[in-house]
């Protein structure tokens, strides 16, 4: 079962790098995340990411455009709020995006552990720049605390040269 194992556990390990930055791409930088189907807005954490087409329609998993900000509420008791997230794909990313999601969801797709792999990487990348920018935002506060960390040499400079 190892190779078989090792898919799945990479697969596990891609929806929660995919949720985690489908959930916080759009959040503030105090990381409020709204509902594209009923607009409530909470912490990314609080929120799920909703599929538009399931997650056992393979092909569409770690689609983009298939997978959106949902509150508990929409995702888990309003069935995917279906019809609130079909008019947010058209609204957000054009007609041809949603027909080409409706055509590809039902198409027999088996990643491979190198392209589980590959989109591991690519959006644990985007998290990263995701760090950085909120990271930059709240260095430009602390700056006068780095600023009193720095140690000033105790020796005067030494001429350059003689003339
Ligand atoms: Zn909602």
């Amino acid at each position: 079962m190892g190779g078989k194992s090792t898919l799945k556990t990479r697969m596990n390990a891609l929806d929660g790098v995919f949720s985690e930055w489908v959930r916080r791409k759009d959040a503030t930088p105090h990381g409020i995340a709204r509902c594209v189907t009923c607009g409530h807005c909470a912490h990314w954490k609080n929120q799920n990411a909703g599929h538009f087409w399931k997650r056992q329609h393979k092909a569409t998993r770690w689609n983009p455009f298939n997978v959106a900000v949902q509150c508990i509420r929409c995702n888990k008791f309003r069935g995917g709020a279906e019809a609130e997230h079909a008019a947010y794909i058209i609204r957000e990313y054009g007609l041809k995006a949603f027909e080409d999601l409706e055509e590809a969801h039902n198409r027999v797709k088996k990643w491979t552990k190198e392209e589980v792999q590959a989109m591991i990487l690519y959006y644990g990348g985007k998290l990263k720049e995701l760090d950085q920018s909120l990271s930059s935002i709240s260095s430009a506060s602390s700056l006068s605390n780095l600023g009193a960390n720095i140690t000033h040499p105790s020796q005067p400079p030494r001429a350059r040269g003689s003339q």
